[in-house]
């Protein structure tokens, strides 16, 4: 039977200070490198001695995995349904790397309720609880989802996140789903203020791939932030339940993501997307695709 989950409202957003903290989300396809790419920018920030929290919006529930080495993290909705109303703030965030705060939504029971409803109820109960009232200088949301509908829309609603970031690559997938997430940016931009602040490449070694990429952002009127190269070591480290940064931080991939973590930091073009038909994405495709 599905219980009822607490509301919890509105009373909270005038207490809040957040004037200087950052609040980004991560979008992207199913398994183009969210989480990873999320983790090793956010640790990046931690190096720099930026206070972070990272919010996991995937019923995945692995969106804080390398920064807590592995711990099994009890999600919000899990706490939920084992205590109740009564959560303390303490019970649904740890401390990971270098300080940093981590979250995960996590999701409902197998085959009941919608998977979007546990991150209202996970961001909702963080702002009750305080989570945002602490000098945080950012919060980043990995959100999974090719489109932005329902709960997965919830982080861009309602300025709770102002910048996204998505995580694409030269696959055609990716791109449709970049496209599709920025209608939904589209239609949040008015109401909430968010913005679009560009595209991060993660690359499959796509041919022509950063070509590419920067050919889409330029039509969707943004940039590509970064290049993320392909990188086993990505891996390697993921086995030892580490982020780069931390398994093996001379290594050439760890400064990719501290470079991502710089340029973030310093990003002041935030726009709202123009939205590209499905024509054009094809044209654009075939164009740098097919160049060589
Ligand atoms: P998502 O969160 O988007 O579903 P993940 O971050 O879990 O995707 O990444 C999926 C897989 O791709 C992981 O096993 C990860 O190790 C791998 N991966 C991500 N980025 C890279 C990269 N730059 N180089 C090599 N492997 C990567
Ligand atoms: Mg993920």
């Amino acid at each position: 039977m599905a219980r009822r989950l607490p509301y919890f409202g509105k009373k909270q957003r005038e207490v809040k200070k957040q004037d200087t903290m950052r609040k980004i989300a991560i979008y992207g396809k199913g398994g183009i490198g969210k989480s990873t790419t999320t983790q090793n920018t956010v640790a990046g920030l931690a190096e720099m001695g930026r206070k972070v929290m990272v919010v996991g919006c995937d019923p995945k529930s692995d969106s804080t995995r390398l920064l807590l080495g592995g711990l099994a993290q009890k999600t919000v909705l899990d706490t939920l349904r084992a205590e109740g109303e009564d959560v303390e703030l303490d019970e649904i965030r740890k401390v990971g790397f270098k300080g940093t705060i981590c979250v995960e939504s996590g999701g409902p029971e197998p085959g009941v309720g919608c998977a979007g409803r546990g991150i209202i109820t996970s961001i909702n109960l963080l702002e009750q609880l305080g989570a945002y009232d602490e000098t945080l200088d950012y919060a980043f949301y990995d959100v999974l989802g090719d489109v932005v509908c329902g709960g997965f829309a919830m982080p861009i609603r309602e300025g709770k996140a102002q910048e996204i970031y998505i995580v694409v690559s030269g696959e055609m997938m990716a791109m449709y789903a970049a496209n599709n997430i920025c209608k939904g940016i589209v239609k949040f931009a008015e109401a909430g203020g968010v913005r679009l602040g560009g595209l991060i490449c993660n690359s499959r070694k796509v041919d022509f791939e950063q070509e590419m990429i920067e050919a889409f952002a330029e039509q969707l009127g943004t940039q590509m932030i970064h290049f993320v190269p392909r990188d086993n070591m990505v891996q390697k480290a993921e086995i030892n339940r580490k982020t780069v940064i931390e398994f093996e931080p001379t290594h050439s991939q760890a400064d990719e993501y501290r470079t991502l973590a710089k340029k973030i930091e310093a990003n002041k073009m935030h726009v709202v997307p123009k939205i590209m038909t499905t024509d054009d994405l094809e044209k654009l495709l075939i164009k740098h695709g097919l160049a060589g």
